[in-house]
């Protein structure tokens, strides 16, 4: 599978991020090599696209709850992310393994049950 990604059509941004993502190919970035997502970024009029619309709702819902706290907007996002299973996987926070945070407790597996030794 192959991804492709597409930003919102910004003059000042888009020669940036499009060098970036040449930098990404060639390169890596800090975590690892890209290799499934389509070197060249599309540049697109939000105001005529809608899923980029739906990306700059959720953006600003995320901004939202980690800079102020306020989960009102996330909480009606929320229910509708990917998921498997019960697991969120559509939306992740790459934070300290610690974090409490509603998305990554929603990305983490329930716990197995632990085994119960039993004594001979
Ligand atoms: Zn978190």
């Amino acid at each position: 599978m192959r991804g492709m990604l597409i930003h919102d059509n910004n003059n000042t941004v888009a020669h940036k991020h499009t060098e970036l993502m040449k930098r990404f190919h060639n390169k890596g970035t800090l975590w690892t090599a890209v290799h499934r997502i389509i070197e060249t970024p599309l540049f697109v009029d939000s105001q005529l696209t809608s899923m980029v619309q739906v990306a700059d709702l959720w953006s600003y819902a995320l901004r939202r709850y980690y800079e102020n706290g306020e989960s009102d907007l996330l909480d009606i996002l929320f229910v509708r992310a990917d998921r498997k299973g019960s697991v969120v996987v559509g939306v992740r926070h790459y934070a300290d393994l610690a974090c409490s945070c509603k998305v990554c407790v929603a990305h983490k597996r329930p716990a197995l049950p632990t085994a119960t030794l039993a004594t001979p």
